[in-house]
């Protein structure tokens, strides 16, 4: 399957710290999570046009002297087996490459470390890596698979961030701590703020998001095991 794309953002100061990218989204993802705003991209992905892969070099050719790189994300990238491929093109002309994975595909994750195709990996673990993953991600998972992704960026050498979306009911303060110590000494942990209008399931729609002292909490919990966790969204 060579790599879709259906979306692009030509101009993004929002998806990766301190740099100006370009993002590109892939259509499809193996998981389904309940509160995800991107399900128009796997849901029903024919609604969108391809964006051809040579509108996206021209794209960057002209704007290569402020744009820093882009940002792969979906829809879930790694289920393309051709990704390599379509980031060594994009690196060859000298771009920084960010991925967005919900790491579950750890084999792929590696290749493209080993090929030095990704400079900075933004991963999402859902909640504590337990039974809990499957309803949060909305299918059965491979447990084992999160791991051994996490175990490999952590063991990289390459800049990453682990990342949960808080969502009330679905992720509490125990869950963030339970992350928390499986990922001690991770360089970054980043709490996302959930937003429910928009969300895949409307019953998730409905839900109010934490509240500043809840966040607090969670940083405070998580904070012995990770330097650096962070708060991310706009949190009241
Ligand atoms: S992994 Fe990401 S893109 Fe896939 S359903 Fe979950 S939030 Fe949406």
């Amino acid at each position: 399957m060579s790599v879709t794309i259906k979306k692009m953002i030509e101009t993004s100061f929002l998806d990766w710290d301190g740099k100006i990218v370009t993002t590109l989204y892939v259509p499809n993802c193996n998981f389904r999570c309940p509160y995800c705003h991107n399900w128009p991209l796997f849901e029903k992905p024919d609604d969108f046009e391809d964006v051809k892969h040579e509108d996206v070099m021209k794209y960057l050719e002209a704007h290569k002297d402020f744009i820093d790189g882009i940002c792969m994300t979906g829809g879930e990238p790694s289920l393309y087996p051709e990704l390599p491929k379509y980031l060594r093109s994009i690196k060859d002309m000298g771009f920084l490459i960010k991925l967005d994975t919900n790491g579950s595909d750890p084999d792929l994750l590696q290749i493209l470390i080993d090929e030095g195709l990704v400079d900075y990996v933004a991963m999402d673990i859902k909640t504590q890596l337990n039974g809990k993953y499957d309803a949060v991600s909305g299918v059965e998972i491979d447990i084992d698979k999160i791991k051994k992704s996490i175990s490999i960026l952590m063991g990289s050498g390459i800049d990453y961030e682990f990342r949960t979306t808080v969502v009330p009911t679905l992720v509490e303060v125990d869950d963030v701590v339970k992350i928390a110590k499986f990922i001690e000494g991770a360089r970054k942990y980043v709490l996302q703020q959930f937003v429910g209008p928009g969300s895949y399931m409307e019953d998730i729609a409905a839900i109010e998001p934490y509240e500043r002292p809840a966040f607090n909490e969670m940083v405070l919990e998580a904070s012995p095991y990770v330097d650096n966790v962070i708060m991310r969204g706009n949190i009241y």
